[in-house]
């Protein structure tokens, strides 16, 4: 045993994603015998995860599994989960300050970027950052109007979002049955009419931000065509072959968009078109989405140039998948849609941030690991001498806020499992917060 005394010092993490889990465990782990990392971790919501349980595509339940990791972090000793508990309603951020030695920011970037094109507003017009948390069961989009009653949709964006919001839409509802999909969701996408999904990039093939693993699954949906024009891709690779070296990702990339290209397709009666150089410029539409006007561009030296041509989609929906920015929270500076930061210190304050309200809305969840490692690291090299000890809890109930408790939690957990069981889903997600505060 060491002589040294042994020193406690209490994080707030605000933000129950994966970034907050990833530092979470990167306190745990620089736990020593004479050090004692305590962790209390704030979320909004009744229920944690973030995008594990928000974002991520029911389709890919593989990616979900983190959730294991997280369930036993948030098990270890020192640790205390306060989820409903709303920043800047239920508590402030200075009180945070106040009460513990640091206090980490991890709560995403979860407003969807616009367009800024004429008719964006209409209906049948709307970003991912709702349609996906509609589909995916967060309390408060259940209300989003997804009208699919139109057989030609157009999602706008060349990344993973995008993929993962036109793949929603151009399945064969049936292959959505055993999972978790929100239920009403599930329901409206058994009556949608969409049949036919494009998928609009302003770059080239090479310029995507899709990863290679997602679009190589692609072939493999059962009751979807998925069409590439091959002549973009191979304009795409002499590009690139003519420029030098092309880097891994990007040659992967264009293989597995060439392969799609070549694939046989199958007459179903559900099929997905990629285009790229297609910059929107127009949502038309009397009272709803109508079309969807796009000026055709070209690349030179690798740059992208609009020309004077323009082609239009017809359709009744358009999604935007064109990144996300955070929402302002009261008493943080922002700049260029997260906040403001030096490597994940908030300069002059005991405040970090992790996860995409850092870096902005990149990188896939296995990021924030690191990501989130290296923030600590610097958080640990700032605690001088722990703070006298004041608690969350009787603070929260002195205001009469009901938090939902890691025990709380596990329950709400077990009833979607238990609930999903007969219907051979991994769960049935509760909608309603009234229900999962019920369940105490
Ligand atoms: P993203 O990868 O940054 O893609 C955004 C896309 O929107 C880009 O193609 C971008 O084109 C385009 N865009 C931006 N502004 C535009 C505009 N004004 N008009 C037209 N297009 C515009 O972002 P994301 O798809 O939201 O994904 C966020 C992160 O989550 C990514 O790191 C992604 O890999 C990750 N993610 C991973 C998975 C998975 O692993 N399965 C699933 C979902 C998300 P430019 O390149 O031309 O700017």
């Amino acid at each position: 045993m060491s002589s040294q005394a042994r020193t406690t010092f209490r994080i707030a993490i605000v933000g129950a994603g994966p970034a907050g889990y990833f530092s979470a465990q990167a306190l745990q782990n620089a736990q020593t015998e004479n050090l004692t990392l305590e962790i209390d971790m704030i979320e909004k919501l009744p229920t944690p995860w973030g995008l594990v349980r928000s974002g991520v595509a029911p389709d890919h339940p593989k990616i979900k599994t983190v959730s294991k990791v997280f369930e036993k972090i948030a098990t270890s000793e020192g640790f205390r989960l306060f989820c409903n508990v709303e920043l800047g309603k239920d508590i402030v951020l200075s009180e945070l300050q106040e009460m513990y030695d640091a206090v980490v920011i991890a709560t995403g970037s979860s407003r969807g970027k616009k367009l800024g094109i004429p008719g964006e507003e209409l209906p049948g017009s709307l970003s991912a950052a709702d349609f996906v948390p509609w589909y995916n069961a967060h309390p408060d989009y259940t209300e989003v109007e997804v009208d699919l009653k139109c057989e030609e949709a157009v999602v706008i964006g060349a990344g993973n979002v995008a993929m993962d919001v036109a793949r929603m839409l151009a399945l064969e509802p049936r292959e959505l049955d055993p999972t978790d999909t929100a239920e009403h969701a599930l329901e409206n996408l058994h009556q949608s009419q969409v049949r036919k999904v494009h998928i609009c990039g302003r770059r080239g093939p090479e310029h995507a931000s899709f990863t290679s693993p997602e679009l190589r699954e692609l072939p493999k949906l059962e009751h979807t065509d998925v069409h590439i024009y091959q002549h973009q891709i191979l304009a795409a690779k002499e590009r690139v072959e003519s420029r030098g070296e092309v880097p891994k990702d990007v040659r992967s990339n264009l293989d597995a968009m060439l392969s799609i290209a070549e694939s046989e397709k199958y007459n179903h009666a559900r099929s997905m078109y990629f285009h790229f150089l297609a910059t929107p410029l127009e949502i038309r539409g009397n009272d709803k989405v109508e079309e969807v006007i796009f000026a055709i561009n070209e690349v030179r030296d690798d740059k992208v140039f609009a020309t004077n041509e323009k082609f239009s989609i017809k359709c009744g929906l358009v999604v935007t998948a064109i990144g996300y920015e955070s929402i302002e929270i009261n008493g943080l500076m922002y700049e260029s849609g997260r906040v403001k930061n030096v490597d994940g210190r908030i300069e002059g304050t005991n405040m970090y941030v992790v996860g995409w309200a850092k870096r902005g809305p990149s990188g896939v969840i296995g990021t924030n690991k690191s990501d989130s490692a290296d923030v600590m690291k610097l958080l640990i090299e700032d605690l001088k001498s722990p703070k006298q000890f004041s608690d969350l809890e009787s603070k929260l109930q002195s205001k009469g806020v009901i938090h939902v408790s890691q025990g709380h939690w596990e329950r709400i957990n077990a009833a979607e499992v238990a609930a999903g069981e007969g219907r051979g889903k991994p769960r049935i997600k509760f909608v309603k917060r009234e229900e999962m505060l019920g369940l105490k």
